[in-house]
């Protein structure tokens, strides 16, 4: 046993990814440098120039790693990306400039170094000239990364040093890290801040890692090499489980193997509810990886692929050939089931980091998605003509993400339109009749679903996004998120207006949004008569396993009664109370 925590003890968070997992944790400090002034002895002034030396070495060492890898993992030419850091490492005119500094004024290496360097990047930053403003973000990387040698702060950008299996736990991880985890070496993560429909939480359920966000203080109170178990059903961490912890999690796990055999059993089985109503069930996917766990799964294609992912942690924008490439990949391995592919939804919590993005104040409600795209046409379109040559391949249909009235539809479409056009003219194929749907996440647009669905031929409701915007509680927000309720009776009629002005104009209308992958909430999604559900492939055998055992007429009670309360929890309650006595197998190791 090690660390600061004696005996068992026990922190709680938010379960966002379900299962349980057990090993030593590695606590991932944030790179918060506390740069202060020290005077420094006349006798230590050398050894404070060597240090310094020696943190450049270090920070060349490391970023010939870092270069090393990505060259590996890439291509040779990516590599160059690092040239302009490793000459900055080695620049004598700021060089010389903090040893003077640390000799003249007798002060602390970290100290004199932050001094000089900000003052460059103060200067460099101003400039006109591109150049210099590109190479304000390479100094700061370097400086920050000579700082964190200096001040001995582990990168926690840099997960690749993993050597054995861990339980990483942090003050946060953005979704970008999150989509570099590798399973092999992170038996599951916690984080201080976060909200249950986040994008890291989302990529938790997607990778199938047990986690759990908004649990506080815990990266301030773990430390690395202690030993806990994770339990990412109910949201609880244990440290230094006893004996008797570690047998009645064995018994769960008992539960959860025989609950398995029963799930695998659906798996090939379709998704109808006991008196036939067929429900289209689908896959959530980020890229083509995904492919062999939707099928696994028995998903009846992808219900939203969101692009986003092939955005971030690169160094530039991926050309429409390679989106080609991927888009084409998923669509001919899953033919003849349909993939809705997302357009590009960067901003809110996804930043592709080579795209050097202003900050904003409200990421959420700013430049996002269909936003960024209509402003950005030409990088939107060589989205737009991938997707139409990759469905020729297969049945490829499309949807723009954000929607929030007719002109920003409208203008979408035309760009579609500008495309086919051009490709038309090349003879490169595409199907003509490729369906295009819109995203229902903001409350504009289900409120006017009718003029929508005037213009497309579905609907799939992003209920993460339409949550946050409904009830104004960021998605991402622990503090706020027992305001964020699926369950809140604004929602409900929201997502039934959708469902009718959908099926009053003849077209379809699913959920995409978390809420598609919780079965105690699938009844009353039935009720409300959505069409099509579409989640993460691990947690479709449970939405399946849960459909097969409903029948409508009762879902659809259900649901008016929700309809008629005005009561978040009462609802939620109601719904639990169903969904247990519905499906009991399910809930044998929930709380
Ligand atoms: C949603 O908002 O519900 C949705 C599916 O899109 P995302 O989670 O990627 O914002
Ligand atoms: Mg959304």
């Amino acid at each position: 046993m090690s660390g600061q925590v004696k005996g068992e003890k026990i922190y709680r968070g938010i379960p966002v990814s379900a299962g349980v997992c057990r090993g030593k944790v590695l606590v991932l400090h944030q790179a918060r440098h506390v740069i202060a002034r020290r005077e420094m002895a006349e006798a230590d002034v050398d050894v404070e120039v060597k240090r310094f030396e020696e943190s450049l070495v270090r920070t060349r060492q490391q970023m010939i790693e870092v270069q090393r890898r990505v060259v590996e993992n890439t291509s040779a030419s990516t590599g160059d990306i690092f040239d302009p850091h490793l000459l900055m490492l080695e620049d004598r005119v700021v060089i010389d400039e903090v040893i003077r500094m640390i000799r003249q004024q007798k002060t602390n290496a970290d100290f004199a170094f932050h001094t000089v360097t900000d003052r460059y990047i103060a200067a460099m930053a101003k400039e006109k000239d591109e150049f210099f403003r590109e190479r304000v973000d390479v100094l700061r990387d370097v400086t920050s990364r000579v700082l964190d040698n200096l001040l001995e702060v582990r990168d926690k950008s840099d997960l690749g040093h993993l050597k054995e299996p861990c339980i990483l736990v942090g003050h946060d991880l953005s979704p970008s890290m999150t989509a570099q985890l590798d399973r092999k070496f992170v038996l599951g993560f916690v984080t201080d801040i976060g909200g249950k429909t986040s994008h890291t939480a989302i990529l938790a359920r997607s990778l199938d890692i047990p986690a759990i966000v908004g649990a506080q203080t815990i990266s301030e109170e773990l430390e690395t090499g202690d030993y806990a178990l994770l339990d990412g059903y109910n949201g609880t961490v244990i440290v230094n489980p006893t004996d008797q912890t570690l047998f009645e999690y064995g018994q769960l796990a008992k539960i959860k193997a025989s609950l398995d055999v029963k799930l695998r059993e659906v798996q090939n089985q379709p998704a109808v509810t006991l008196d036939g109503k067929a429900i289209h069930l689908s896959a959530n996917i980020e890229d083509q990886h995904d492919i062999e766990s939707v099928l696994a799964h028995g998903a009846e294609g992808v219900g939203l692929f969101r692009t986003e992912f092939l955005f971030i942690n690169r160094d530039r924008l991926p050309t429409e050939d390679e989106q080609y490439e991927v888009y084409r990949q998923v669509a001919a391995a899953l033919k003849p089931h349909s993939v809705i592919i997302r357009t590009l939804d960067l901003g809110g919590d996804k930043f592709a980091s080579h795209l050097q993005l202003a900050q904003e104040m409200n990421p959420f409600l700013g430049w996002r998605a269909i936003r960024f795209c209509l402003a950005q046409p030409e990088m939107f379109c060589a989205q737009l003509r991938a997707i139409l040559r990759a469905s020729a391949e297969g049945n490829i249909k499309m949807m723009y993400p954000m929607i929030s009235g007719l002109d920003e539809l409208n203008q979408a479409h035309a760009l579609v339109e500008k495309c086919k056009a051009e490709l038309r003219a090349k003879n490169i194929p595409f199907a003509e009749n490729l369906e295009i749907g819109a995203m229902i996440e903001i409350p504009s647009a289900a409120l006017i679903a009718d003029s929508l669905a005037k213009r497309v031929k579905f609907f799939s409701i992003g209920s993460n996004d339409l949550i946050q915007y409904t009830l104004a509680a960021d998605r991402t927000n622990e503090k706020v998120s027992h305001l964020y309720q699926p369950t809140h009776p604004a929602i409900l009629r929201l997502i039934k207006m959708t469902v009718d002005a959908a099926h009053a104009h003849g077209i379809w209308a699913g959920v995409c949004g978390e809420i598609a992958g919780d079965p105690v909430l699938t009844p009353l999604l039935l009720g409300l008569g959505v069409d099509e559900l579409s989640a993460a492939p691990a947690i479709l055998d449970q939405v399946k396993y849960m459909i097969r055992r409903v029948k409508l007429d009762e879902a659809r009670e259900l649901a008016e009664f929700a309809l008629a309360s005005e009561s978040p929890t009462e609802i939620e309650a109601r719904c639990l109370e169903f969904a247990r006595q519905t499906a009991p197998s399910l809930f044998e190791n929930r709380a």
